[in-house]
């Protein structure tokens, strides 16, 4: 089956596509279905804004629709940036300014503890709605490590890998990931259904 997914993050495609190709499905981006929309992440929750942009995606195709939302909950910032973590250093921000926002901002704390955390929004062309949800835990180094992945990649040091994100290959990232957990909880919600 086809299944859009509602981003323009080549980065978050290219993971899915990479964890859902070999299981016989084929991931194309919602401006590969020819959809053009940006929109406008209101939901106070992961969850509410990944149904959010799920939604709007699947008002324009017949195809399966999935839409993530996520980011980075730091512990010692009450979960920040949480549901801000791709605006947390302004709309036109580099992933270095972001990671140097959140660096300045834990300062000498010493509780670095963080989680990723991803939701994930699937609906069918018959309307009816799935929603799971993934996170990893680690710890946010004082400086970046590793040249992989993007965003705050290179200060996650994952406690399940014992070492960055960034330090980490892509079938090591994803198999331990938030996303990579959202979507095998996906996975085992669609074999249920018999959809595979
Ligand atoms: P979203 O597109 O609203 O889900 O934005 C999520 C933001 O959180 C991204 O722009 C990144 O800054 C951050 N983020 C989410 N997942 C990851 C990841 O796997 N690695 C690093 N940063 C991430």
């Amino acid at each position: 089956m086809k299944i859009v997914v509602a981003t323009n993050n080549q980065n978050k495609i290219r993971e899915i596509r990479e964890m859902f190709s070999p299981l016989g499905f084929e991931v194309i981006s919602q401006s590969e279905e020819g959809i053009d929309i940006d929109v406008e992440e209101t939901g106070d929750t992961f969850a509410k804004n990944a149904l959010i942009k799920a939604r709007a995606a699947a008002m324009l195709t017949d195809n399966y629709v999935l839409a993530d939302d996520s980011g980075l909950c730091v512990e010692a910032l009450g979960g920040k940036p949480g549901v801000m973590s791709a605006r947390y250093a302004g709309p036109d921000a580099t992933d270095a300014d972001k990671i140097n926002k959140l660096l300045k901002a834990l300062g000498d704390e010493t509780d670095r503890r963080a989680k990723f955390v991803s939701a994930m929004a699937f609906i069918f062309p018959n309307g009816d709605e799935l929603m799971t949800q993934g996170e990893v835990s680690g710890v946010i180094l004082r400086e970046p490590r590793g040249e992989n992945g993007f965003g705050y990649d290179p200060v996650f040091f994952s406690d399940d890998l014992g070492k960055t994100f960034a330090e980490a290959d892509a079938e090591e990232k994803n198999s331990v990931s938030h996303r990579g957990r959202a979507l095998a909880a996906l996975y085992a919600e669609l074999t249920k259904r018999e959809l595979k």
